[in-house]
């Protein structure tokens, strides 16, 4: 099976990207619709968390505060490890799990879309393509302000607690350029599919089964 990897940088529009691949009838497994399941409520990571940050981080329903948790490490690289260490192999497992099942229903290509693919690098082995969705710093900040309501500091303070997305972009196969219109990167996303169609990686799996 061909694994692609999609990633970019904070709000340079991966999401939009897989619903556009989604469209065009591929799958996306998503890490973080993955990170929410792995986490709620009993989980063993919802556990270790506990017993790592506190209560303070459960809310009165039981789920995990996720503002809080994201204040928390933002500002500091041990806890952020300490809760990476936690949530990521959990991500991975189910992850694989996923991409099994789509191996053993004969899928010919599986998106994973993964923020952080370059940051963690685990996934990296898996994948034989990689797709980097991206947009200029200032539409990452001014998308993001109106996504997420952050001041000009809080949006320029995420954006560079990632990789620069110049770097993802040198090491990608694919760059989805998400600067102009979203039917501008419809047809980019639509070429990029044909392409992996036509992949020899694609049809060397076509040919074995
Ligand atoms: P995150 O890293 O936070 O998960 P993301 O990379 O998945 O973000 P999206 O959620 O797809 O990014 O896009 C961020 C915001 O920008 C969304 O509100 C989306 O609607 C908007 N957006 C995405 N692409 C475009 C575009 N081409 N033109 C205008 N707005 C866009």
């Amino acid at each position: 099976m061909l694994i692609v990897g999609l990633t970019g940088g904070i709000g340079s529009g991966k999401s939009t990207v897989a619903s556009m691949l989604r469209e065009c009838g591929i799958t996306v497994i998503d890490a973080d619709t993955i990170a929410r399941e792995v986490t709620l409520p009993y989980t063993k990571a919802w556990t270790k968390i506990k017993q790592t940050f506190g209560e303070e981080v459960i809310q009165a329903d039981l789920s995990l505060d996720r503002a809080k948790l994201a204040a928390i490490i933002f500002n500091d690289s041990s806890k952020r490890q300490a809760l990476n260490s936690i949530v990521h192999p959990e991500i991975y497992k189910r992850m694989l799990k996923q991409l099994l099942i789509l191996f053993l229903k004969c899928e010919k290509i599986a998106v994973v879309d993964l923020p952080l693919l370059y940051e963690s690098g685990y996934m990296l082995k898996f994948i034989a393509k990689v797709i980097v969705v991206y947009c200029s710093e200032e539409q990452q900040k001014q998308r993001i302000m109106a996504r997420n309501n952050y001041s000009e500091e809080e949006a320029n303070s995420r954006i560079k607690s990632q990789w620069p997305l110049e770097e993802k972009c040198k090491r990608a196969n694919f760059v989805v350029k998400n600067c102009g219109s979203l039917e501008d990167t419809r047809k980019q996303v639509q070429s990029i599919v044909s392409q992996l169609i036509s992949s020899k990686e694609y049809w060397k799996y076509r040919i074995l089964f």
